[in-house]
């Protein structure tokens, strides 16, 4: 169990280290450090200045931020490779669903059974038999309600375990930063339009594939990254 901060944001919560300039900065470049339970990471500069000496930095340029704001702040800060056309958001769409379209087929037709555990971030495949599986990571985009037709991000469901609500929070700066904001806003009412703003945020966010979850009347989207084999 890692420790805690009081977040004016975001009440208590797991606590994460960034350097100043992440926290106040944004566009600066993020080395990451530290682990999955507690994560760290700190601009370009700062990284260079200490030779990725993390130890030697001087202890009035680390804050203790909690880790909503953390996956925010690095959102903010992450490089963009390129700017977005004004067209990105139909070519998002079309290169998601090749990108779903080639793993359903050199993939998942042939692993039927499929489970994820959320707390662990991990999707998981296997044969009909079970001889053979394969898993991934995954983080939740959002989900469809379909009789209530609503949808909730990620980031804003409370009901969601802390880890997988607080890197959404990555997707989130990263929608910020490439001035996106019209998907934030954006409420589906059907299930194709709810498909549309996952793929699209998919693509934001680097996926290999996304992939729906249905729960009865509700549709959990998730962002599936690159496969391992499992034994
Ligand atoms: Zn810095
Ligand atoms: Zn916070």
């Amino acid at each position: 169990m890692s420790d805690t901060i009081a977040c004016a944001s975001h009440g208590q919560a797991s606590v994460s280290f960034c350097c100043v300039h992440l926290a106040e900065g944004s566009g600066l470049g993020v080395i990451h450090g530290g682990t999955d339970a507690e994560p760290a990471a700190i601009c370009e500069r700062c990284d260079s200045a200490c030779s990725g000496d993390w130890a030697s930095i001087n202890t009035s340029d680390i804050k203790a931020v909690c880790v909503f704001c953390f996956w925010e702040l690095v959102g903010k800060n992450e490089r963009q490779p390129a700017p977005l056309t004004v067209d990105w958001e139909s070519a998002a769409v079309d290169e998601m669903h090749h990108r779903n379209l080639e793993r359903q087929t050199r993939l998942f037709a042939d692993y039927p059974k499929y489970w994820y555990d959320l707390d662990q971030k991990q999707f998981y495949l296997q044969t009909g038999s079970g001889v053979s599986k394969w898993s991934m990571p995954l983080e939740l985009i959002g989900s469809f309600h379909e009789e209530k037709k609503s949808w909730a991000w990620a980031w804003e469901n409370d009901s969601l375990p802390q880890g997988v609500r607080a890197s959404s929070n990555w997707l989130k700066g990263q929608i910020e930063l490439v001035r996106a904001h019209s998907l934030i806003q954006s409420r589906p009412t059907g299930l194709a339009e709810a498909w549309h703003l996952a793929l699209k945020a998919g693509w934001l966010w680097g996926a290999s594939s996304v992939y729906r979850v249905p729960h009865g009347p509700l549709h959990i989207f998730l962002r599936l990254g690159e496969e391992t084999a499992e034994q």
